[in-house]
This record gives structure tokens, sequence and C-alpha cells, in this order.
């Protein structure tokens, strides 16, 4: 893990001393303001004084901000901290810590989602291609159904557990997403990897289409200072994901698994700033998608994610897997994080801490310390409609004795949330 080098402390410092001496220049200049204003046979001095004042406050503005620039660039190197227990490297060193649901089916081809949609015409691929390219897709009549289905139940447990509903925008600035620990921008040739970006003239920032709604949920949040007991705060957002995945399509060139966009239905939670209840929030979290995934009838394993899979913000990642019997395997269908203060410290979210039995005179205040810490984050999928789409349609295929598929078997708890017809399904 990269630590704070000499260069960095000295740019930390320097910029302390250039923060103090703009206060003390602009403090200057409101004085000479007052006495250009005053006129009298000082006004000439006094003008000339304001023009040296003027340059010198804009070059030392412009070095802050090229110093601001360079230690924002260096804490994004820092990722945060790990859970003691997480696994050490790579993904395979995940371990399992739960497998729920019914045994899963036998691998077999012919349960593709690509092989099943030559019947059950659920998506259209080819169309996709002619909008907008490979990997763009059309849902429609059973796959359209679904999406609307599965969006509304996950919302629904998730609002039966105290979630808040929220529908997200799916533009954001660039720089939002980076103080969440999205790098879009390849480090060597800062040419953008993940993102989708929109070219204006007549916008401030930099935009870029939301990878995940967690961004969206987490800019909620910026720049507030919560009362201490207010918190936790628990959202579900239903936001279009936008993922270039660059280079990553790797097996996954058919079908639904790997998509440029997407539906998706995710938990995010504010937590008081300590390990112990942000922790305790991760296993509510968990709790909820696992009633999502059960309810429908899934076969999925939960995985406690090693380090090299934390990616920059998380402390701690639990992933869940769903067996996909026609992909052949287990398929990642939700992914759940703490942040821990990661990305608070860079949205600057903060609550108060708790107040002191004896209120501390004010000589007294610097002596007991902050009044205020940083929150922790925690986000959570409950729903990535495509994956579950894939899950749900190989799981649950009906074929004749000519391995015509005739329809889909579904689960019941998606009944009262279905709008289509049923004439091929059953519950
Ligand atoms: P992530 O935010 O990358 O952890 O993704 C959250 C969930 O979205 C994953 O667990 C997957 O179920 C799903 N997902 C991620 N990337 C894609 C993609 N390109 N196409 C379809 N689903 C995806």
């Amino acid at each position: 893990m990269p630590s704070i080098d000499g260069q960095t402390f000295l740019s930390t410092q320097y910029r302390i001393y250039i923060s103090i001496r703009l206060n003390q220049l602009k403090t200057e200049r409101a004085e000479v303001g007052e006495r250009v204003r005053k006129g009298g046979e000082f006004r000439v001095a006094a003008l000339e004084e304001a023009k040296r004042l003027k340059m010198e406050i804009q070059n030392l503005e412009r070095t802050l901000s090229e110093l601001d620039d360079e230690l924002l660039s260096k804490s994004l190197l820092l990722p945060n901290d790990t859970h003691p227990s997480a696994p050490l490297g790579a993904e395979e060193n995940a371990t399992k810590i739960a497998t729920v649901g019914p045994p899963p089916r036998d691998v077999d081809s012919a349960r593709h989602h690509v092989s099943i949609n030559q019947d059950l015409k659920f998506m259209d691929l080819e169309s996709g291609a002619v909008a907008s390219g490979s990997s763009w897709y059309y849902l429609k009549d059973i796959g359209a159904f679904l999406e609307l289905a599965l969006t509304n139940f996950a919302m629904s447990v998730a609002v039966k557990h105290g979630f808040t509903p929220v529908m997200t925008p799916d533009v954001v600035k660039e720089e939002v997403a980076t103080r969440c620990g999205f790098q879009p921008r390849d480090e060597q040739s800062s040419a953008p990897t993940q993102n989708y970006y929109l070219h204006r003239d007549d916008t401030e920032s930099q935009l870029v289409l939301a990878g995940t709604a967690e961004i969206p949920l987490a800019a909620m949040f910026a720049g507030k200072i919560y009362d201490y007991g207010a918190l936790p705060l628990k959202v579900v957002g239903l936001g279009r994901a936008f993922r270039a995945e660059a280079g990553a399509r790797g097996a996954d060139t058919r079908g639904l698994y790997r998509v440029h966009q997407f539906s998706k239905v995710e938990l995010f939670v504010v937590s008081e700033g300590n390990v112990e209840t942000s922790s305790r929030l991760m296993e509510e979290m968990r709790d909820v998608q696992a009633e999502i995934f059960d309810s429908l009838g899934l076969s999925f394993r939960v995985l406690d994610m090693p380090t090299e899979e934390l990616g920059a913000s998380a402390y701690r990642k639990y992933d869940m897997e769903a067996w996909m019997p026609g992909r052949g395997g287990w398929g990642e269908i939700s992914s759940l994080s703490n942040c821990t203060d990661y990305q608070s410290r860079r949205l600057h979210i903060r609550h108060q801490l708790p107040p002191h039995a004896d209120q501390p005179k004010p000589s007294e205040k610097e002596a007991r310390g902050p009044s205020t810490t940083f929150a922790h984050t925690l986000n959570g999928t409950a729903a990535a409609v495509p994956r579950l789409i894939v899950a749900l349609i190989e799981n649950g295929a009906r074929f004749d004795a000519q391995g015509k598929v005739v329809g889909l078997d579904l689960p019941k708890a998606l009944r009262p949330f279905w709008i289509g017809a049923t004439d091929k399904i059953e519950w």
C-alpha cells in the first residue's frame, strides 16, 4: 500500500501555508479597498497596492488549485484499509460463507438463455446491435415483464426493511464518481476506460453515465453533517448502470450476462462512523439481499471476497453468485461493500459525536478534540436485472419432448408484480 512520501508531506504543509497566506492577503485586500473608497491623498498608492494584491492572490489561488489536484490524485492511490478476516489475494481465494436454495441443476447447454430465446423470444440482441452496437439489447414481452416485476419486487422487500425508495439521476459528474472510488481513467494513458462520457460544452463539469446508482446515492449525502443519533439512513435506488466494460467481456460475449446498460436496484446506507455499527449494518443488508434471492427460488452462494477484489473503496465485500445451468457455472448476481469512511472522507459526510456528559467550557473545547467524525457508507445490489433474468430463465425454462421451450416456471414472489400474460408462466 502506498504511504505518504516526503514530497506529499511537503505539499500538504505548503498547502496549509498557502491557505493561511491567502486569508491574510484577502483581509489586506479588503482594507486596501476601504482606503481606495475613502479617496484622498493616499488613493493612488492604495490603487497600486490593490493591483499588486490582486496579482498575488491570483497566483496563489492557481498554486492552491494545482496542489489540490496533486493531493487528490495522491489520495486516490490510497485504497481503504481491509477487514482483518478478509481473505488475502486474488478472486480464487474467496471464502464461501453460505450456500442457499435448492441443489444446483445439471449443466445443460440447451438451457443457455441465448438458446432458450429462440423459442421464448424475451430479448432482441440483433436490434440492440443495430441501435447501439454489440452487448446492447432490448428486453421484450416476458423479458420486459420480468424487468418490471423484478425491480418492483426488490424495491418492495427493501422498503419493507425500512429503506426509502429513490429514483436516481443516471448522469453524474466525473469528479463525484472519482470521489466514490471509481477511477474512470486509465492511470497510464489517462484514456477513459469504464465510463461513457457526455461531451457538452455548456456544462461546468465533465459528465459521465453512472456505472452504478451507488454514485448518485452517495452524492445525496455529500457535504452533510448529521446530528448524533440521526444515522443510519437507508435508501434504495433504482437506476440504469452503464458500463463500457473495456476488455472485460471474455467468455461472456453471448447474451445478457455482461452488457453495457442494465437496470439495477441498489441498497445504500449511511452509518455511524464506527466499524462495529457498519459491520452490523452490513449483515442486515446481506439478510435483505438473501431474502430477495431466496424468494426468487435461486440456488446461490455467498462469498467473502479477498483483498485484491475489494477495489479502492471497500473494507469488506460479500458477493453472491447464482447457479446458471446453461452458462454452466456460478454467476455473480450481487455485491455488498462496507466502504467505512473511504467515500465519506472524499465526499465530506460527517456526523456529530455523542454529547459530553458535562458541557465543556469554550476554553476546553479544543482539548476535547473534534465534535464530528466521518460517517461510514455501505452499498449492495438488490437486483441486477439481466443477471437475475439469466438465472430465472436458465433454471425455470420448461421443455417439451422435442426439446422446444414451451414455458417458464417463475417464483410465486413475482406473481403480485406481474403485469403480462400468464399463459406460458407457471408459478
Ligand atoms: P458491481 O457494482 O460491479 O459490483 O456490480 C453489481 C452487480 O451488477 C454485479 O454483482 C452483477 O450482478 C451486475 N453486473 C455488473 N456488471 C454487469 C454487466 N456488465 N452486465 C450485467 N450485469 C452486471
